[in-house]
């Protein structure tokens, strides 16, 4: 027993040092048991404050065009192939609307604010004009950073955002390439490790991890942290299925907060530079949201997920006042140094 932890240390000081975690520590990591949560925890809380310092990166979306989408993706509400969701169906939002949700993402403390449309990418003459609007509108009137997420790119469409006025794409690798039939069969995993590529080449910055508790096993956690890993990703939002009624997942049962937390203190070791960010599933946490930072994470998500709600606003600034954690806001010094 005392020999795990003294691996538990070895691994934190050699990350600390500048080495890294293997992939066979990382499965033999994941499968300890939840006694050593606490100190699996205090590793990551130490990488995480060397590496991030107590800035953390706080981000909202706008989900600006749901429904009746042509993927498959078994956790999503708003896939055309689902016919029993709930989830609304609507075309774009307004410049204005989006707009205003940004000022008030921003007056919130977020950094970057994310343009999520359902859907597999930029094609029409239609979609183009209206992103072309939303990013030049975004970039009149709020200082916010400017985020994606569209679905797959090629390179083409990847500088033709870019120049549009988007700094950053989200496109998630959702889990493991070996769990990948069980989550979506219309769109090929490598369609997405493409799709990053293509934004990393057109100097977007990239926000890219997955969605736990889809079904995969612990060791294919570790195999999504370790393609995150090899892609070379700056920014890793995780997220913690929430069951939505009439998809394929809807009878997983939730992950339960010791896994939740573990998992983020495991991805902190594998990726112990990245941007951590904790997005949807955060309620399943019940009592210890506010843990997510001792066990690594170095961002949140906060307002409405795509197609959930988040929990209050209010509640989390406080939990982010109450942990003496700063939002970082640099977005202009980024955007400076880029
Ligand atoms: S996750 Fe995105 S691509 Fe997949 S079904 Fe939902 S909206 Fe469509």
């Amino acid at each position: 027993m005392s020999e795990n932890y003294s691996l538990i240390d070895e691994i934190t000081q050699r990350i600390l040092n500048g080495g890294e975690m293997t992939s066979e520590e990382g499965r033999w990591m994941i499968h300890l048991d939840d006694d050593y949560l606490t100190w699996l925890m205090a590793g990551a809380d130490r990488i995480r404050r060397h590496f991030r310092g107590n800035k953390i990166e706080v981000c909202a979306i706008s989900n600006v065009r749901s429904g009746n989408c042509s993927e498959n993706c078994s956790f999503c509400s708003q896939s055309g192939h689902h016919k029993k969701t709930t989830s609304p169906t609507y075309d774009y939002i307004s410049s204005e609307k989006l707009v205003a949700q940004a000022k008030q993402a921003r007056e919130w403390g977020a950094s970057d604010f994310g343009v999520v449309s359902k859907g597999w990418g930029v094609r029409s003459d239609k979609e183009r004009s209206q992103l072309k609007e939303y990013f030049s509108e975004l970039k009149e009137h709020s200082e916010i950073g400017r985020c994606a997420s569209l679905g797959a790119l090629d390179r083409k469409t990847a500088d033709m955002l870019k120049e549009m006025g988007m700094e950053n794409y989200h496109h998630n690798l959702e889990s493991a390439e070996s769990f990948f039939d069980n989550v979506c069969t219309t769109h090929t995993y490598q369609e997405n490790i493409d799709t990053i590529r293509h934004a990393a080449e057109a100097g977007l910055r990239v926000c890219a991890g997955g969605i736990l508790g889809m079904g995969e096993s612990l060791d294919q956690r570790i195999e999504l942290a370790d393609t995150l890993r090899q892609l070379g990703i700056k920014s890793v939002p995780l997220n913690f299925l929430n069951p939505q009624d009439g998809t394929p997942f809807e009878q997983n049962t939730p992950m339960v907060p010791q896994e939740i937390l573990k998992s983020i203190a495991v991805f902190r070791y594998m990726l112990p530079q990245a941007e951590l960010r904790i997005a949807g599933g955060r309620q399943f946490l019940g009592d210890l949201q506010s843990m997510i930072f001792m066990a690594g994470a170095s961002g949140v998500m906060i307002g409405d997920y795509l197609t959930t709600a988040g929990r209050k606003v209010e509640q989390d600034i406080k939990m982010i006042q109450d942990l003496h954690l700063t939002p970082r806001e640099d977005t202009q010094q980024r955007r400076a140094s880029a």
